[in-house]
């Protein structure tokens, strides 16, 4: 009993000091049964044996390598990517380069390749593709920072699958270890074990592009449990944001009701006999923030949370058409125009808003405190 007890205690503690690799699904939005492998450099491994250019391929519940040097049918395979990693491309598939340990299965017929690598090499990429468009060392720390914490909270999101986390926007974007920025690499280094804590807890670190002037509190973008630190917090000076440096700040965007009528019957949102023939706002978030809106048909109004309304027009018209919640609407005859600014949820960090106070002279301590109010910097 105080054996398994001890064990238990063990088993509990060791997710917190063992968290240095990350275990991530690459590909994760694909599906595809084979693959082609193109070593970047001379160090990449099949047990024993250098590898040449190489396929990766299903074969029926096992699979198999193909190339110069054979393996398999496996259960599974296990390459050494070495420290200049392997390039993986396909039909379909961005080529990309990665490093660490892959190993390839195969699940319902199809390739699965989990790739695992040092977490802090993973933030890297992670934050090389998240703030692409960013200059400032402190707002690349910021980023470092919340993506570290983000990877924390969430690398049980997908054990279950045998894995960490996937690579797509589901968990985090992440792109390979091509490409890294010195700038990303720098943030990461300099940052090292550090992650946000609310209560002594790891704190959930979402974060989006630009808020607009105002960030918004959680629980009306999802409506789940009240995080005290995912609160909205003004974003610098009435009428100059530290967003407002973001490039295409401000976005309208014209709805007919015809496209309106036609997205909303596929979204759902009205049936096939009804037409869209107006649209308002019914309720707001923060100010500034619409969190649901009405549609008119002929006969009734139907409510469409602003969440909803973002997502069903952004899957069928592009992420473009309606870049955040924070818009006003100008009614026309046969249309409305959306007023807005800021681009994403409005939850947490405003990478934009980090960039400008960086700009402006705060550190990334200052960064973090200011979007993540209540919250404070541990070692993880
Ligand atoms: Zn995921
Ligand atoms: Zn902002």
């Amino acid at each position: 009993m105080r054996a398994l007890l001890l064990l238990l205690l063990l088993l509990a503690a060791a997710p917190a000091c063992a968290f240095r690799t990350a275990d991530i699904r690459l590909y994760s939005l694909h599906k595809f049964s084979s693959i082609t492998l193109t070593p970047a450099g001379s160090d990449v491994f099949l047990g024993d044996h250098r590898l040449g250019p190489s396929r990766v391929l299903v074969r029926g519940d096992k699979v198999a390598l193909d190339g110069a040097h054979k393996a398999g049918p496996a259960k599974t395979l296990k390459v050494r990517a070495g420290s200049a990693g392997v390039w993986l491309s396909g039909p379909g598939l961005k080529r990309r380069l990665y490093t660490g340990e892959l190993a390839f299965s195969q699940a319902k017929g199809r390739l699965k390749i989990i790739n695992t690598l040092s977490l802090e090499l993973y933030l890297a990429g992670v934050v090389t593709a998240e703030a692409s468009d960013l200059s400032q060392p402190e707002a690349f720390k910021a980023q470092a920072v919340a993506a570290r914490t983000y990877t924390r909270k969430h690398a049980s999101s997908h054990t279950g699958e045998g894995y960490n986390l996937c690579d797509s926007t589901h968990c985090q974007f992440y792109t390979g270890a091509g490409g890294i920025s010195a700038r990303a690499r720098l943030a990461v280094e300099a940052t090292a074990g550090e992650i946000l804590v609310y209560k002594g807890a790891p704190a959930e670190t979402y974060y989006h592009s630009v808020c607009g002037g105002r960030t918004e509190n959680m629980t009306y973008v999802w409506p789940y449990d009240h995080k005290p630190y995912l609160v909205s917090v003004k974003d610098g000076p009435t009428g100059r944001p530290y967003c407002s440096i973001a490039p295409r700040f401000k976005w309208k965007t014209k709805i007919y009701f015809t496209g309106l009528t036609r997205i909303a019957r596929q979204a759902g949102w009205i049936v096939s006999d009804e037409e869209a023939r107006g649209l308002r706002i019914s309720a707001w978030g923060t100010p500034g923030r619409a969190a649901e809106l009405e549609i008119y048909t002929q006969r009734r109004r139907i409510k469409v949370s602003a969440t909803d309304f973002y997502h069903g027009i952004g899957r069928r018209a592009g992420w473009n058409a309606v870049r955040s919640s924070n818009f006003r609407l100008i009614q026309g005859g046969d249309h409305v125009l959306l007023d807005g600014v800021g681009n994403g949820h409005g939850v947490g960090l405003c990478q934009w808003g980090a960039e400008g106070m960086a700009r402006k002279g705060f550190k990334y301590r200052d960064i973090l405190r200011h979007y993540y109010p209540g919250t404070e910097i541990a070692h993880d």
